[in-house]
């Protein structure tokens, strides 16, 4: 997007002037890259995905998706013990984000949230008109409930946080919707399936709580674009009006039916994330060995500094090896920290041997 010429930009709506856009991880084109800056998972999806998937590719696609995913709301209310009429889906999280921010949290007061966490949801705030207020985490990086009590328009959070994967219990979480039972408290469970334990089972019991998930990360199919809300139906109604203004077909007739056939996978799930997790735990140690610290993960992704290496320097030279790793500028207080997707055996080894040289050489 190249528009250096302001004269051309009079075509624009006055509000896209002062949009300041979401900056997604890179996918370069290149092959052979070490790939740990997206936090996509190193498994690959469920083989039952690819024959549903298969399965739609007929004649049939000439026809419109189902516009409410019936099969895979009733499939995700069976998986999580709730009612069809409290499951939401979108093209992606993001998608079913924008939806929440738009239908939800849009109130006079601000929206808080972490001032470290992810960067989307400033992104919204400004794409919807939404005032923000940004929650510093404490100083060794977690999240207080208690400093979100203060008067306001909704609460979101990721859990596990992202960047720091750290983890709160849903005792937190309780408290946190029992301090704001007149506005909606968001939980934005990406990366929950790697070791916390969802807050979906509060849902009958809060009329605030809009969990959000992701098939992207646990899943392993950040490909295919499926996202999903969990909330009483009350705030899943507000959520379809928003949705049925902007877009009645938000996932594909293969979305629909490849989401079905991971989700009742649960086998194949279970056992990736606990491959994932014990490849968490394996890298954490080398990482530690070789002089880094660490945040307590609860992610497929590790936030880490180092005691005398510069992470800009160590990005940058991770880089020139055909690795890539995140180092995310947008707090100065996480300036000195990378965030590191756990990846596949090999791709972590590589990872720890290019470090090792690079401490020894320093
Ligand atoms: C990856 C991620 C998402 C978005 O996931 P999609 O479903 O791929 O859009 C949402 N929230 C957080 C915190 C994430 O890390």
């Amino acid at each position: 997007m190249n528009s250096s010429n302001t004269n051309l930009k009079r075509f624009w709506s006055p509000k896209v002037h002062d949009l300041s856009p979401y900056v997604p991880g890179e996918q370069p084109k290149l092959t052979n890259l070490v790939k740990l800056n997206t936090n996509e998972n190193p498994f690959p999806p469920s083989p039952k995905v690819f024959v549903a998937i298969q399965n739609q590719l007929n004649e049939s696609l000439r026809l419109y998706p189902d516009p409410n995913a019936t099969k895979l709301r009733q499939c995700l209310a069976d998986s999580t013990g709730l009612n069809i009429d409290n499951v939401f889906v979108g093209n992606g999280s993001d998608e079913v984000l924008a939806h929440t921010f738009q239908a939800l949290l849009q109130h006079s007061e601000p929206l808080l949230f972490p001032d470290i966490s992810y960067s989307f949801y400033p992104v919204y705030c400004g794409l919807y008109g939404i005032k923000k207020c940004e929650v510093p985490l404490s100083e060794d990086l977690t999240i207080n409930v208690s400093d979100f009590s203060q008067p306001n328009g909704g609460v979101i959070l990721p859990n596990p946080n992202a960047p720091t994967g750290e983890l709160l219990s849903l005792m937190d979480i309780q408290q946190l919707l029992m301090a704001n039972t007149n506005r909606v408290v968001v939980i934005d469970e990406a990366y929950i399936d790697f070791g916390g334990q969802s807050a979906a089972q509060l849902v009958p019991e809060f009329d605030n709580l809009l969990v959000v998930q992701t098939l992207s990360k646990s899943r392993s199919l950040a490909g295919l674009r499926v996202g999903f809300a969990l909330g009483q139906s009350h705030l899943i109604e507000a959520l379809e009006r928003v949705k049925n203004s902007f877009n009645s077909y938000p996932l594909s007739s293969e979305s629909q039916a490849g989401a079905i056939a991971a989700i009742k996978d649960v086998s194949y799930f279970q056992e990736t994330c606990q491959a994932n997790i014990a490849q968490r735990e394996k890298l954490a140690g080398q990482l530690k060995a070789l002089g880094f610290s660490m945040t307590q993960s609860y992610a497929n992704f590790l936030f880490v500094t180092h005691e005398t290496l510069r992470a800009q320097e160590i990005a940058a030279s991770l880089r020139e090896q055909g690795i890539i790793i995140r180092h995310l500028t947008s707090s100065p207080r996480i300036s000195n920290y990378l965030r590191i997707s756990v990846g596949s055996v090999v791709e972590c080894e590589l990872l720890v041997q290019a470090l090792t040289a690079m401490v020894a050489a320093s």
